[in-house]
């Protein structure tokens, strides 16, 4: 019996060849310095900050070289439900725009390099494992997880390395007549890549982040293909994936450097060229004085679904997460503000390389009230009508029926030289501008800061009212109004003055105009009063007034 012999027995019904799929996948034609790159999540049912970080990368590398992006399902840990978990990823991938030139997608593929969920590949990855076993880099290993386990105890005991290896490596040296009698006796196996690395030897490689980097040779006999449901490890599926997929740049979590060796090995084994290697930082947070890795148990913001219940822009987020990629992104974006991160050049080399990339939602949150602080009200009012429609619908009718009032209201002190900058994201906006509509508006403890004489309040308030509001007052004239009713009741109305002599006066006007600010929104904080009241209108306001 030959290794051709066993490797029939084990995939009788694998006709097709490695050189077959090679023909189906011929090479792209790609343009000198053309990249192909691909995000490759494993569906879990959740996306991860880190992983999008990745997927921006991957995007902006194939848009800055007109090359392809396209998006892989990695799917062979097959206890995890999938179908959901890939829309997901298309869901998350679209709604910030970030859309791959190939992709699967509700049982449509898109490119001519597909399927692009691994699970549909089963095939294609049994033809290069067949191989493997004809030219006797692969053979089925038969120990069972107890015998793993105690050679493994063996080798903490004896501080040798772990792993299934040289010596340790039982299966390798089984005849090809004694594997095929196991496998006759319906014994279960798992296959194994057979290395010919040496780990007294270095292996040199380059990572475009870290520059050129050396580990051991691998020499482990890696599990290419597990015993249940035949399908390969990520280890092997992700090779015969990016080498028909024509993958030339593969970004991925620096978890992956170790495997790095054995990642090159198995290109080798298939005389096929490896990528080039974009190993990205973990995404770290602060915490106190120290620094951790962003973790979905404890911090929100690790998942991308936070971003969209808050309602972040899209391009707020995008930019927050270029800062931490590229360390000159914010000088380039402040001298480019009518560019996208697309028009940027990544340089791999710029990404931080030791001690992670760090990750401040306070950070996000200035790009974000930023970024809001410069659209136009039209323009923030439609998305606050796209995401309070998905997460906020009493809010959403009411913005839906007092659509030109709400454009009004986003429009305060907006179009100025340096518009206000108070919404961080949608989300934030009802919090701050519920009091404009009589709906929402409820009668609370109102806080008058410096005046608390409740007579005193209603005196203000009543000779506001009966004297001095005029709805058709423009700015200077109800300013001015606001300061002779301060004056009548005993109040400075010039600032200077009352700091020279506050003992002559009852207050000042600003202490009147806290008074009729918090009547009528009960914050003491808010934008132009003049152009609330000039919103509201004189109905609402008397209304408010009567409140008190
Ligand atoms: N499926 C792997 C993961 O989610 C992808 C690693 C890679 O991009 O090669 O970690």
């Amino acid at each position: 019996m030959t290794n051709k012999d066993l490797a029939n027995i084990i995939f009788p019904n694998i006709t097709k060849t490695v050189e077959d799929y090679k023909n189906m996948y011929p090479k792209r034609e790609l343009k000198e310095g053309e990249k192909v790159t691909r995000f490759a999540p494993s569906p879990t049912g959740f996306m991860h900050l880190g992983g999008f970080y990745q997927a921006i990368i991957d995007k902006i590398l194939a848009h800055n070289s007109n090359g392809i992006f396209y998006l892989r399902n990695e799917d062979t840990d097959q206890k995890r439900e999938v179908k959901e978990a890939v829309e997901l990823i298309m869901n998350t991938l679209n709604y910030y725009d970030v859309k791959p030139d190939e992709y699967e997608y509700n049982g449509n593929i898109v490119g001519n390099y597909g399927p692009y969920i691994q699970s549909e590949r089963k095939e294609i990855y049994h033809a290069f494992i067949k191989y493997l076993i004809e030219i006797d880099r692969a053979y089925p290993c038969f120990c069972k997880k107890e015998e793993l386990d105690q050679m493994r105890e063996k080798q903490e005991k004896y501080k040798a390395r772990i792993g299934y290896y040289g010596r340790y490596a039982k299966c390798r040296n089984l005849s090809i007549d004694e594997i095929i009698e196991k496998i006759k006796n319906g014994e279960e196996y798992v296959i194994r890549f057979k290395s010919l690395g040496d780990n007294e030897k270095r292996f040199f490689f380059d990572d475009l982040v870290r520059g050129t980097l050396s580990l051991p040779e691998n020499d482990q006999d890696i599990v290419i293909m597990k015993s249940n449901d035949k399908l390969p490890t990520y280890h092997f599926a992700h090779f015969v994936d990016d080498f028909l997929m024509g993958t030339t740049h593969v970004v991925r979590g620096e978890e992956w450097l170790p495997s790095v060796p054995v990642h090159v090995e198995l290109f080798k084994a298939f005389d096929a060229k490896p990528p080039k290697y974009i190993h990205t930082p973990l995404i770290v947070k602060k915490e106190g004085n120290s620094v951790r890795k962003l973790s979905k148990r404890k911090d929100p913001e690790a998942t991308m679904s936070y971003y969209e219940e808050n309602g972040y822009p899209q391009e707020a987020v995008i930019e927050s997460l270029m800062t931490i990629i590229n360390s000159n992104y914010e000088e380039w974006h402040d001298k480019n503000p009518e560019k996208t991160y697309l028009d940027f050049t990544f340089s791999p080399k710029k990404m931080s390389s030791s001690g992670g990339a760090l990750y401040d939602i306070e950070k996000l949150n200035n790009i974000s009230k930023n970024f809001i602080s410069k659209l136009s009200a039209t323009e923030v009012y439609n998305r606050l009508s796209n995401w309070s429609k998905k997460f906020d619908e009493e809010f959403y009718e009411l913005i839906t029926k007092y659509k030109d009032y709400t454009i009004n209201i986003l429009n305060i002190e907006r179009v100025q030289k340096k518009p206000r900058k108070d919404y961080e994201n949608y989300k934030s906006i009802k919090p701050q501008i519920w009091y404009m509509y009589d709906e929402l508006f409820d009668k609370k403890e109102y806080d008058f800061q410096n005046i608390t004489d409740k007579n005193e309040i209603k005196l203000i308030l009543n000779t506001y009212v009966e004297k001095y509001y005029d709805e058709s007052d423009d700015k200077d004239t109800w300013f001015n109004k606001v300061k002779e009713l301060s004056e009548e009741l005993g109040y400075a109305s010039n600032m200077k003055e009352y700091k020279e002599n506050p003992d002559k006066f009852k207050g000042n006007v600003a202490d009147v105009s806290t008074v009729i600010r918090v009547a009528i929104t009960t914050s003491s904080q808010t934008p132009d009063l003049y152009e609330i009241l000039k919103l509201l209108g004189k109905e609402k306001i008397i209304k408010r007034i009567n409140l008190i």
